[in-house]
Order: structure tokens, then C-alpha cells, then sequence
């Protein structure tokens, strides 16, 4: 019985999953043909002025993760033991995780609802509390989430005024656009995630982006284990390998080359499921602000359970049995068990995304056929 089920199965429709568009193995031959098989080379610094060029950014370093790109950040900004850093609360574990890493303490900050990222009411607010107090946090990281930029003016306008860095956690934000400009580049630094799930991807990759050419070669030292120019090998400070490999920079540079259309694509996913959803009572989708174009790296939608008739669970777990994989937002920081005790500012508006939200496939290979097949699920359900 459940082997006829399984032979009878459509094949597994994933949620973002990597999409190569040929040219990748073309810079990777190139790797192979000059031997340049090593952390760093020519792909590397070719993929870094490429990248610099497609943000609008003056300097970029490619880097093994957007976890790592964050961490150098955070060190070169001097965030250090008791240092308070606020980040918001809906967001992946590893805009938080460098935080802690250096011993300093993220504050979550609550969602708004036109964009679902960080709230810059309770920004303003935050920081002149703590101003008040006599402690300003050190650093405050807004997340672009699901390919959609915060509201970055009155954050950079409130911290210019406090000098408090902003590190802007693009990882899920390349191609949006914040008043024609890209997210990642307006605060000190901005990083980027080429992880496999991302828009474009390296396999596993970040960049760190910065107007600020000592903050970029300071983090290019310390992810190079911290060498002092030297010809021997000396150090005056810890350093840590976090260089992208030249291999991975190759398939970097053949992904950047279609970004343009991976983002054309996943607009038109969203679209899709929003003519064939957009009628079902209870059934929303995330908004859209008025200060920028999303990329709808993720179609997100938000269900009521008394309009719908069921929850996102039921939904989540419906089109599994459909062997179509979905998910919930992201699980907020201040309810996650390892950041118990840590300070949150609001909460509720990313509770109720959390509980209500769900992520539906959105790869760019996706046909249309395989959008009508996540959408038949729901629309049985909505009919019961
Ligand atoms: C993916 C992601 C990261 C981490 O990027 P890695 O390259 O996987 O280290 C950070 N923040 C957000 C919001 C992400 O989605």
C-alpha cells in the first residue's frame, strides 16, 4: 500500500531550492583549467567587483557565509562583552547568533505590519530609552525578510543621530529595491547569503558590503586568520578563515549574471498564486510597502483559521501528504529557548505572523503546472 503511494507520487516540490543557469560551470572550468582550485584567486576578486557593481556598493568581500559577514561586521564595529545590539525579532537564529558570539546581548525588536520588519517606531523609541539610561546599544541590525526591504530611513535618521552603526541583514533581500536603491548598502554594512536556498547561491556563501573601505579591509584581514603584512607569519589579533573559495566565487559569478531574471520569476510565482488564491476568504498575502519593489523570494501567506476553516498547520501538513514542502515563518527570536532572558520590545505583531504565516514554494524552476498543484490544495480545503 504505501509503496503504490509512494510510485504514484508527484515529485517533491521544494521551497526555494538552487536553480543554475548553465553559465556557473563555465567559470568554474576556469577555476579547473588555471588550478586555481584555493581560498581566493581570480573568481573571487572578479566575483567581489561584480557584486559591488550589481548593489550599487563601494567595496564587497566575498566570504564563506552571511553568518560570518555579520560576525567581522559586529568585530570591527567593536561590539564587545555587555555591548546590547539591537536586532528584530522575526528573523533566521544567525541574525542574532554573531551577537552573541562576542559576548554582547541582542534586544528584540517587534515587526510593523506594512512590511513585517523591524518596527522603526520601537526603534526611536528603544534608543532613547536607553539613551535616558546612560547605555546606548552598540549596534542595530534591521533584517530585510522574504525579499522585502525595512523601513531603513527612520532607523539610519535615529541612529545618525545617536552614531549607532547599522548593519543591514540582507541575506534575504537581494534584488529588492528601498527607494530605488538596494537594501544592504544604506547603513555601515550590509550583508548577503549565497546559502542554497537563497535567490542566487554559491552552495554556501555571504558578502559583506561597505561604503567604508577600513571596515572592509580590516574584515578582509580577520577572515584571512589576521596576518600582519609580513613575510614571515605574525598576528596581533585572533583572526578566523572565512574566505569563499574560488570554486564557489565561479558559480557565484554565473548566478549574479541572471539575478535580474530569478527575481522577474519569483514576481510572477507570487502573481501566479495570487490569481489562484487571491478569492479564498482568510487567505492574505504579505504586503508589499510602498518604499520598494519586492522580489518575493518567498510567496508568504497569512491564514485565518475562522475564515479558512482550517490553520496554516493544517495547511502546512495537507500539502505534505502532497509531498509539497512549506513552512512557517520564522519562529521570533524572544520565544526561541536559547535567547530566554534576552530583552524584547513588543513581540505580538511577529507572534501573530508566526502562528498565522506560511511559506509556499516559490522556486524558480517551478512551471505552472506545479503552482496550480500547491494552490489545488488549498483551494480544496477552502471549499470544505
Ligand atoms: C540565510 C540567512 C542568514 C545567514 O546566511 P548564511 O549564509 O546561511 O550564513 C542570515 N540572516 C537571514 C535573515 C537569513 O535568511
Amino acid at each position: 500500500m504505501s509503496s503504490m503511494t509512494a510510485a504514484t507520487r508527484l515529485p517533491r516540490l521544494y521551497l526555494s531550492p538552487p536553480h543554475m543557469s548553465g553559465r556557473e560551470q563555465q567559470y568554474v572550468q576556469q577555476v579547473f583549467d588555471s588550478n586555481w582550485i584555493a581560498p581566493l584567486g581570480p573568481q573571487v576578486d572578479a566575483f567581489e567587483a561584480e557584486f559591488a557593481a550589481a548593489v550599487g556598493a563601494r567595496h564587497a568581500l566575498a566570504l564563506s557565509s552571511g553568518t560570518a559577514a555579520l560576525h567581522l561586521a559586529l568585530i570591527h564595529l567593536g561590539v564587545g562583552p555587555g555591548d546590547e545590539v539591537l536586532v528584530s525579532t522575526l528573523t533566521f537564529s544567525a541574525s542574532a547568533n554573531p551577537v552573541v558570539y562576542l559576548g554582547a546581548r541582542p534586544v528584540f525588536i517587534d515587526s510593523e505590519h506594512t512590511s513585517w520588519n523591524l518596527d522603526p517606531a520601537l526603534v526611536v523609541e528603544t534608543i532613547e530609552r536607553k539613551a535616558r539610561g546612560g547605555r546606548l546599544p552598540k549596534a542595530v541590525i534591521p533584517v530585510h525578510l522574504y525579499g522585502q526591504s525595512a523601513d531603513l530611513d527612520p532607523i539610519l535618521e535615529v541612529c545618525g543621530r545617536y552614531e549607532i552603526p547599522v548593519i543591514e541583514d540582507a541575506a534575504e533581500a537581494l534584488g529588492a529595491t528601498y527607494q530605488g536603491r538596494s537594501p544592504g548598502t544604506l547603513g555601515q554594512a550590509g550583508i548577503y547569503s549565497f546559502n542554497g536556498n537563497k535567490i542566487i547561491t554559491t552552495s554556501g556563501g555571504g558578502m559583506l558590503v561597505s561604503a567604508d573601505g577600513e571596515l572592509i579591509a580590516h574584515a578582509r584581514k580577520l577572515a584571512q586568520q589576521a596576518r600582519d603584512p609580513a613575510p614571515h607569519y605574525q598576528h596581533s589579533e585572533i583572526g578566523y578563515n572565512y574566505r569563499l573559495s574560488n570554486v564557489l566565487a565561479g558559480i557565484g559569478r554565473g548566478q549574479l549574471e541572471i539575478l535580474a531574471e530569478r527575481v522577474r520569476r519569483k514576481q510572477e510565482i507570487f502573481a501566479a498564486y495570487r490569481q489562484l488564491l487571491g478569492d479564498l476568504p482568510g487567505i492574505a498575502f504579505m504586503p508589499e510597502a510602498p518604499w520598494g519593489r519586492s522580489t518575493r523570494w518567498l510567496t508568504v501567506i497569512t491564514v485565518d483559521p475562522a475564515q479558512f476553516g482550517a490553520t496554516r498547520e493544517d495547511i502546512r501538513l495537507a500539502l505534505e501528504a502532497e509531498n509539497i514542502e512549506s513552512r512557517p515563518l520564522w519562529k521570533p527570536m524572544h520565544l526561541q529557548p536559547v535567547f530566554q532572558g534576552c530583552e524584547v520590545v513588543g513581540g505580538s505583531v511577529a507572534e501573530a505572523l508566526f502562528r498565522d504565516g506560511l511559506c509556499l514554494p516559490s522556486g524558480t524552476a517551478m512551471t505552472e503546472s506545479d503552482i496550480e498543484r500547491v494552490a489545488d490544495v488549498l483551494r480544496t480545503m477552502g471549499r470544505r
